[in-house]
Formats: C-alpha cells, sequence, structure tokens
C-alpha cells in the first residue's frame, strides 16, 4: 500500500518535505480489529507537533493522521457491530487499557497507557489501516468522508472542551483563537446553550469578521478587553500570549480551558507579564484539554449529524500531504484541509 511516513523529527521551517511515500505492506487484522480502506484522512495542527518533536512519535518510521474515514475490508473474528463494506471513523484515542481508574471512570483520555492514532502506532496517512472495532465510530450518513474526517479531531476535542468549559445555558462564553476547532465550538454552543453570549478572540481581522458571521456577539483582537465579563473562555491557540491576555477577561470564579497539546515556546516570556491580581485572583481556574475519550467522539458525531455541522474542506492529494502540513504551519487556512486517498 501506499503511505506517506515521517522518518525522523525535524524542522519545518528549515524542510518542507518531512514525509516520504513510501510502499509498506497492507496490515494484518487481528481478531478484534478492523482492516479500513481510508478515503480521507483530514490533516491536523498537532501532525507539526509530532514532526517537530513536541509530542514525538513512539517509533520511525511512522504514519501520521488521526481523522480517518474509511470502509471496512476485513475483519477479525471476534469483531460485533460491524460488518464488511461499513463506512467507520477512526479518531485520535486509539487504544487505553480499560482497567485502570481513569478508564474505569469514564476518562480513558486520561489513561497511562492512552495510545494515540498516528503517534504511537501508524495512522491513516495511507491506503490502509488497522484499529480495534471498539476504537471505531459508524458515520452518520449526512456526511461526506471529507466532510466526515475534520469532525473527528477538531470537533471532538471541541465538545470536550465545551464540556470542561462548565457553563450553563445564558452564561457568556470566550473564545481565544477562530481555527478548525473554534469554529465548531461556536456552532455547538448555538445549539447547545442558546442563550449564551459568544465572544471572540482572534488575530486576523479575516477570522473575526468570520466570528460575526457565525453569530459571535462580539468579535476583537487577542489582547483586547471584551464588553462584558466572561464566565469561561476556551484557548485554541499554540502559544501563551492569548493566555494570558484571556484571563483579564474572565468573570470571579471564571474558567480557562486550554485545548492544546503542547504549546509553541516562541512567546513564553510573556508569561512574565501574568499580574496575579489582573489575571488570577479571585479564584479564577485554568484548566488543560487531554486528548479525547470514545463518549468524545461519538457524543460530537451525533450532534454534529443533528444540528447540522458541516466543515469546510480543502482536499490534496495523499502525496501532497507536504503541501497541506506546510500550508497549515503557514496558517494559510481555508477551512479544514483533507487527504483524499485513491
Ligand atoms: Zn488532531
Ligand atoms: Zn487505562
Amino acid at each position: 500500500m501506499k503511505a506517506m511516513v515521517l522518518n525522523q523529527i525535524c524542522d519545518l521551517r528549515e524542510n518542507d518535505a518531512p514525509l516520504e511515500l513510501v510502499e509498506l505492506p497492507i496490515p494484518i487484522p487481528d481478531e478484534r480489529d478492523l482492516l479500513v480502506r481510508v478515503s480521507a484522512c483530514a490533516v491536523c495542527h498537532t501532525e507539526l507537533d509530532e514532526i517537530e518533536g513536541r509530542t514525538p512519535p513512539a517509533h520511525f518510521p511512522i504514519v501520521l493522521g488521526h481523522q480517518v474515514v474509511g470502509k471496512v475490508q476485513k475483519m477479525g473474528g471476534k469483531v460485533r457491530g460491524f460488518k464488511i463494506g461499513d463506512r467507520v471513523g477512526i479518531a485520535w484515542i486509539y487504544s487505553a487499557c480499560g482497567e485502570c481508574r481513569f478508564c474505569l471512570e469514564g476518562n480513558e483520555n486520561l489513561c497511562s497507557d492512552f495510545k494515540a492514532t498516528g503517534r504511537d502506532v501508524n495512522g491513516g496517512y495511507a491506503q490502509y489501516m488497522t484499529v480495534q472495532a471498539e476504537f471505531a465510530y459508524h458515520i452518520p450518513d449526512i456526511f461526506s468522508d471529507s466532510e466526515a474526517a475534520p469532525l473527528l479531531c477538531a470537533g471532538a476535542i471541541g465538545y470536550r472542551s465545551l464540556n470542561l468549559a462548565n457553563l450553563t445555558n445564558g452564561q457568556n462564553l470566550g473564545l481565544t483563537g477562530f481555527g478548525a476547532s473554534g469554529h465548531l465550538v461556536l456552532k455547538m454552543v448555538k445549539r447547545r446553550y442558546p442563550r449564551s453570549k459568544v465572544f471572540v478572540f482572534a488575530r486576523s481581522q479575516k477570522e473575526q469578521a468570520f466570528a460575526r458571521e457565525l453569530g459571535a456577539v462580539w468579535a476583537g483582537a487577542t489582547e483586547e478587553e471584551s464588553p462584558e465579563k466572561l464566565h469561561s473562555i476556551i484557548d485554541t491557540t499554540p502559544v501563551w500570549k492569548p493566555v494570558v491576555e484571556a484571563l483579564k477577561n474572565l468573570a470571579p470564579g471564571g474558567r480557562l480551558v486550554i485545548n492544546a497539546i503542547r504549546k509553541e515556546e516562541v512567546d513564553k516570556d510573556y508569561l512574565l507579564s501574568l499580574d496575579y491580581p489582573a489575571h488570577l485572583w479571585m479564584e479564577k481556574e485554568i484548566k488543560s484539554v487531554a486528548n479525547v475519550s470514545r463518549n468524545d467522539v461519538a457524543g460530537f458525531l451525533e450532534l454534529a449529524a443533528k444540528i447540522p455541522i458541516k466543515p469546510e474542506f480543502q482536499e490534496f492529494a495523499l502525496e501532497e500531504a507536504n503541501q497541506a502540513l506546510v500550508e497549515l504551519r503557514a496558517s494559510k487556512i481555508r477551512g479544514a484541509k483533507v487527504l483524499r486517498i485513491e
């Protein structure tokens, strides 16, 4: 099968073709596995973190990609709930132990044996991949393959972030950063918390205009003061300035949720401008979001099909994965980027 593999960690600013097109054997499914013929795999910012070593792959070469849609081609003898030809999705959670306290409590995303698709095991930048049936999802018919793929990460993690934001209907929500996940969260809020007002902080005027178009009551620059205090803010940026600047806009007892697997080091000194009385006092809190559970993925897919939420996307061939990654690095975002795999 054709696959785009990463052979080593590198700096995308110096190497604009980190992935290599290779021929690999088609993986063989175990008794609990599905063999999936991949048709679409969306490109995620986390892949940049993997390539540049902020969350390094478990082995090399590795096939990246954790927003995978395809059809079941073969399956092991112990698989239940799927049949050959079913359309399935595979997300960031590839597996968890199923036995620890976190797994038993439904927080399998915190399991110490959590394995991530496309980082700890081969993912979807390839014609085929295997996954345990218990970690695959039926894709609602309303979505095309390319529409469904980006929902599997940005949407699921946005769904988890919104749950962790601890919002009730009518309370103000802020979003700092307005990329793939931010704009899906805004659409979810409209449905789940129709009386809540959403305030968006974004670098570019274009993103701010897009946020207003989607129903934000206010949109401004990262460092601006919002016209009203906010009960919760979700940060989806890769850097530190938005974290510090968001805290001043929180109401007493408010919560900032950081939805980022890693933060970049470039502006870490911005943290020195943290002012305790303005930013943290009055029982403000900060919480991170780690990974996703299967409930997040399944819950989001169900909600997205009902609303419905359909992401905008731009398609690339598998062989063009490097180009898609470089454009993502340069923030050339026109909706999600999806690899179409023949
Ligand atoms: Zn992702
Ligand atoms: Zn566990």
